[in-house]
């Protein structure tokens, strides 16, 4: 039995102290939840939302890292900066990163390894954009980052994985994909991670949806067999919304 991750991926939103008070407005509402529960934020909120965070079950995220250990990378955040801050899990080839900052899929595969050589889980991110969807290339397109961002991962790194899969026309758009899509995407997903890491571990790995997932959705799509969770964007911004998302994972 799997342990739903519902994770909130707050995007470039919300300073330090606009942070700490939602946060504060959360911890009441999580208190029962049974699946797991993080926050992916901003770097700069990482310090404030880790202290926000104590003594509630909510794990802390960040968005993105570095391939490289160190160096001479401006503007860019390490995993072991990550670690430092008390981070759990960081998201790893969002398809903003991709469309908006050239993120490949070689690129995605170093900052995954970066970030698990480190003990950070890893949200991976995969997902087809609409004009991908009405060509029929979906699946192709999904094995293909699949492919791309597993290179040379083991076994034993993708237990600390979770893949998330995001179409990326229902991101921040209000369409969601259909309970059945989004059920189907992620058994393809399956079925690739059996192919090749085997059945067993493809059992035991958690799969979410995330683009538009909400309060009056989420039920619909946790139900499905093969959805173990959600990645969650504007409605984490907001406590009760959140909350009833997290209270729909079971
Ligand atoms: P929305 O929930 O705002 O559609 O964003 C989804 C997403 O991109 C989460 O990573």
């Amino acid at each position: 039995k799997r342990t739903p991750l519902v994770a909130g991926n707050w995007k470039m939103n919300l300073t330090r102290a606009a942070a700490g008070a939602l946060i504060g407005e959360m911890k009441p509402l999580l208190k029962d939840a049974s699946c797991e529960v993080a926050l992916c934020v901003p770097f700069t909120d990482l310090e404030a939302a880790g202290a926000a965070m104590a003594g509630s079950r909510i794990r802390l995220g960040a968005q993105n890292c570095h391939w490289a250990a160190s160096g001479a990378f401006t503007g860019e955040i390490s995993a072991d900066m990550l670690r430092e801050l008390g981070v759990a899990y960081v998201i790893i080839g969002h398809s903003e990163r991709r469309q908006y900052f050239g993120e490949s899929d070689q690129t995605v595969n170093a900052r995954a390894k970066a970030a698990l050589s480190a003990g950070l889980r890893v949200i991976l991110c995969v997902g087809e954009t609409l004009e991908q969807r009405e060509a029929g290339e979906m699946e192709a397109v999904i094995r293909r980052q699949m492919a791309g961002a597993l290179e040379g991962i083991t076994g034993e790194q993708l237990r600390e994985m979770v893949i998330a899969y995001e179409p990326v026309w229902a991101i921040g758009t209000g369409k969601t994909a259909t309970a059945a899509q989004a059920g189907e995407v992620c058994g393809l997903i399956r079925s690739f991670l059996a192919e090749h890491y085997g059945a067993e571990a493809a059992d035991g790995m958690r799969i979410q949806y995330g683009g538009s997932m909400n309060a009056k959705n989420a039920a619909e799509l946790l139900a499905q067999k093969d959805i173990d969770g959600g990645l969650i964007g504007g409605a984490s911004l907001k406590a009760p919304d959140f909350a009833a998302i997290v209270a729909a994972a079971k």
